[in-house]
């Protein structure tokens, strides 16, 4: 799909023409311009040919049917990968991709291993939400947020994050609130200054991962750019300008960052700041990390709660067909660990 073709469909048609057709796309989720009846035929048929919305995916349902994959043919044949995770209180999440691969290379994350290959266009950002948003059509759902924590880095794809976000969020469009969205970072500090300057209330969540900057180098390289000091000062600066809570996540890796003087140190550093932590236990990726053990995660989380910092911990959604955070490889194979 390449919305920016759609303009160019458009350009001898009158204004009216043009909330329709968003009406249609956005609105009434259509599959095919067929479907888009109140458009005059020689329309639709223009606009099938020059701007075709199927989208090519293959979609992967986990056993307790929660959570859904959909493995999504881009038109240069690249894969990308987004999840829905239904929850019981009725909020129905997708879990975009920004990126194809990622060029980062943390050390526990699938992504990071397949390297990077390009960015994704703002309309290949919105075609994963209108994917999923056709899909709960079918049984009377709809999507209620929308989170950057698939594939790749969001803030070194800026401009075309923020541009899908002002889509989805526009009533025209897909009318989505702005609260609703959350941008998940591994910290770089130049795109959340940018972030602060939009002003908008948009979520932040940070993948922090470790306690102190020499484990946090080793588990994650940016942070030899973008050291926690001055990360953490950068991110006052979003939770004074927005309100809004910041998400700090922590993935509990078994013996590497989830020992007692982790959880105080950590307390330390996010202390007296309007934020939670989240913790999720490492999904297994080829390397050798594993899960923290329940019990020590448990211990983990008493100590923060004891500094008064309030934490969350991370449900685990579709590990059995490998769409869990980190597990994202934009390939249809199922990870030999499992
Ligand atoms: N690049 C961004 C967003 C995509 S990663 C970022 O790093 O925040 C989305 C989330 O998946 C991050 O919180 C990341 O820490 C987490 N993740 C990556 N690998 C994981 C793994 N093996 N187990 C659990 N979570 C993982
Ligand atoms: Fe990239 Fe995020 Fe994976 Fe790190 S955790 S390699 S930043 S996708």
């Amino acid at each position: 799909m390449n919305l920016e073709k759609i303009e160019q469909v458009l350009q001898k048609e009158p204004n009216y023409r043009r909330k329709q057709v968003k009406k249609c796309l956005f609105q009434d989720l259509i599959n095919d311009w067929s479907e888009a009846t109140v458009l005059p035929l020689s329309l639709r048929e223009e606009l099938n040919k020059s701007f075709p919305i199927s989208i090519e995916a293959e979609t992967f349902i986990s056993k307790n049917k929660k959570s859904v994959k959909a493995l999504i043919t881009l038109q240069d044949k690249e894969k990308i990968e987004s999840v829905l995770m239904c929850y019981n209180d009725n909020r129905n999440t997708v879990c975009v991709s920004s990126q194809v691969g990622c060029s980062l290379n943390c050390a526990f994350c699938a992504t990071g291993k397949e390297g990077f290959t390009r960015n994704l266009s703002f309309s290949e950002i919105i075609e994963q939400v209108l994917f999923f948003a056709r899909f709960l059509k079918k049984e009377n759902k709809k999507i209620t947020n929308i989170v950057f924590m698939g594939m790749g880095e969001p803030l070194l794809n800026y401009d075309n994050v923020i541009k899908a976000i002002e889509i989805l969020n526009d009533k025209d469009c897909f009318g989505l609130g702005i609260r609703s969205f959350s941008i998940s970072t591994s910290g770089i500090i130049d795109g959340i200054k940018k972030l602060t300057e939009e002003n908008k209330e948009i979520n932040l969540a940070v993948s922090l991962n470790a306690s102190n900057n020499k484990l946090r180098s080793q588990l994650m390289p940016i942070n030899n750019k973008y050291p926690l000091d001055e990360l953490l000062k950068t991110i006052d600066e979003y939770i004074n300008r927005s309100r809004r809570k910041v998400m700090f996540e922590y993935i509990m890796i078994k013996g590497i960052n989830d020992f007692d003087e982790n959880a105080l140190e950590l307390s330390k550093i996010v202390k007296n700041r309007l934020c939670f932590v989240n913790l999720i236990p490492c999904n297994p990726t080829e390397k050798n990390f594993q899960p923290s053990p329940t019990k020590r995660i448990k211990k983990f989380k008493e100590i923060l709660e004891k500094n008064k910092i309030v934490v969350t911990q991370r449900y685990l959604f579709g590990d059995d067909i490998s769409a869990a955070c980190g597990q994202l490889v934009g390939q249809n194979k199922k990870s030999d660990y499992k």
